[in-house]
């Protein structure tokens, strides 16, 4: 989506409506485990500010998939991100820069994307997660391996247990 400078311009201040939808490629977020269910849409407005730069407030939002960290289940979030972003026209480390008529607005949609994702995502805050020994989802199973694993120990410091062996 291109953001129309000229007319920011011309309406010296006044906000300009920015309303549309926009697919996103999965590779995006896949390092996340996890993909997009619908497109982005976007909601919001630019104008131009007292300093002459292109100011881009918005509601971005998004269903996206996630994998529970614990236990591999899906997880569906709605996905909800606040854009306040600024475009001069001299470079500066927080700002985007713009030189022509026209601002693509893709950067800044795929940043803001990447910088809200969630690093731990959970199906709830109780989950149990994966068995470690026989990966088995404990929230819907149960396995007898921590108890036979943590009996196992219990032989091998037990100064008894070399007996047992010398007796065989
Ligand atoms: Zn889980
Ligand atoms: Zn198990």
């Amino acid at each position: 989506m291109l953001i129309d400078v000229v007319k920011a311009r011309i309406n010296q201040g006044k906000p300009i409506k920015l309303q549309f939808t926009q697919k996103i490629d999965d590779s995006l977020i896949c390092d996340y485990n996890a993909r997009f269910l619908s497109e982005i849409e976007f909601c919001g407005e630019y104008y131009l500010d007292q300093f002459q730069d292109i100011k881009v407030q918005a509601k971005m939002f998004a269903k996206i998939e996630f994998l529970c960290a614990l236990c591999g289940k899906p997880v569906i979030k709605d996905f909800i991100i606040d854009v306040d972003e600024t475009f001069t026209q001299i470079a500066n480390k927080e700002n985007y820069t713009f030189s022509k008529n026209n601002i693509e607005l893709n950067q800044l949609i795929t940043d803001n994307i990447v910088l809200n994702m969630p690093t731990v995502v959970k199906c709830s805050e109780n989950c149990l997660g994966r068995c470690p020994i026989c990966g088995i989802d404990k929230n819907t199973t149960k396995c007898n391996c921590e108890l036979l694993n943590s009996q196992n120990k219990e032989e091998d410091i037990n100064p008894f247990s070399i007996l047992k062996t010398l007796n065989k």
